[in-house]
């Protein structure tokens, strides 16, 4: 970051939270930032310490070492400013929960002008409007939380995160409720809607597609640790390691011949070939079929490299998705072939 950059709008530097003496911290020396108009997805096992971390940027607990700065500013930890830790509600930050956590006896209305009171009258009315414009609900201003649907309660939590303007939205798994179309179809506006207000947002999930497709920095998290930082691409397709690669589904290990190092190919980088190796295929890796499952655009495939292979033991999962070429049967032997081969990946 250079001096005329504007300051994150939030950093922990080496933040430990610890609740109990004889257990590992939930948190253990976290280093992490969300940058201006960044949408971090947090991901990892449950139990890994994101909603700690989440709940440390909001106030909601304190850290047992390390430092929290908001928009540059230290408000918990060894930062903290001489009079002590900036509470909750100074803190200029937007929370977004599982359930919505709305005020279920008011309406949608007064639920977003809830922590506007520093607004005069008009401004107030203004800014209600506009994001409950903004979330689609301009028209259903007048209900309670129960006259509305999971996916509307959602979109009104978030309008209520976003009226007082702040500088980081925290949002905490806000499509676990939710089935699945309507988790796809919240996910995509969501991320538009943060993208076109350049709103800076900490998102934690369990969910990768969640991660994948609204963050614009993924970082995953395991025993209160962070292990990987990356864009979604990165994280996807290069994890350094087994649990960073199984976070975002099926990957198959792979030894790269040249170095003897491990590379997580995902099913969809093997392409999948009948017949034993001829004389041409010299980086294909022969393989032997031991299971079929139907996938409805295809099939997958789970393979055993065969004794030459220096991955020998291990189970690879690949697809067939050849409408041309019937699937194989187990018991067949065939070829893996990996692109980019596995000593092209950095
Ligand atoms: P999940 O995905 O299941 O919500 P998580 O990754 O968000 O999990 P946390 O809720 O941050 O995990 O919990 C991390 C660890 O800290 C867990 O072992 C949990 O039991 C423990 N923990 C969390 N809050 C408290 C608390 N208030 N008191 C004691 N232990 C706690």
């Amino acid at each position: 970051m250079n001096a005329s950059d504007p300051p994150h709008p939030l950093a922990f530097e080496s933040v430990t939270r610890r609740f109990d003496r004889s257990s590992r911290p939930a948190v253990d020396g976290v280093d992490l930032h969300v940058g201006a108009g960044e949408i971090v997805g947090l991901i990892g096992e449950s139990g890994c310490g994101k909603t700690t971390l989440l709940r440390l940027a909001a106030g909601l607990e304190s850290p047992d070492a390390g430092s929290v700065y908001l928009a540059g500013r230290g408000v918990a930890g060894e930062a903290a400013p001489a009079g002590g830790e900036v509470p909750p509600e100074r803190r200029r930050v937007g929370l977004v929960f599982q359930d919505g956590a709305l005020f279920p006896h008011l309406t949608a209305r007064k639920n977003v002008a809830y922590g506007l009171d520093r607004l005069a009258r008009g401004d107030r009315e203004e800014r209600i409007a506009k994001n409950l414009e903004r979330v689609g609900l301009a028209d259903k201003a007048d209900r309670y939380p129960h006259q509305l649907s999971g996916g509307e309660r959602q979109r009104l939590a978030l309008a209520r995160a976003l009226a007082p303007e702040p500088d980081l939205v925290l949002l905490d798994e806000p499509f676990s409720h939710l089935d699945p179309a309507l988790r796809r179809h919240l996910r995509e506006e969501i991320r538009d809607l943060l993208g076109q207000l350049r709103q800076a947002a900490l998102l934690v999930t369990h969910d990768p597609e969640d991660a994948l497709a609204i963050a614009s920095r993924v970082a995953v998290m395991n025993e209160g640790r962070l292990r990987q930082t990356g864009t979604p691409t990165e994280v996807y397709r290069h994890p350094i390691d087994r649990y960073c690669a199984e976070r975002f589904g099926p990957a198959n290990r792979v030894i790269d011949p040249a170095t003897g190092g491990e590379r997580w190919l995902r099913p969809e980088a093997a392409a999948w070939k009948a017949g034993e190796n001829g004389p041409t295929d010299t980086d294909a890796h022969p393989v032997r079929v031991t299971s079929v499952r139907p996938l409805g655009n295809g099939h997958e495939l789970r393979v055993r490299p065969t004794e030459a292979d220096p991955a020998h033991g291990e189970t690879w999962i690949c697809l067939h998705r050849d409408p041309e070429t019937a699937p194989p049967i187990p018991g067949d032997l065939g070829r893996i072939k990996w692109s980019p081969p596995p000593s092209e990946r950095s």
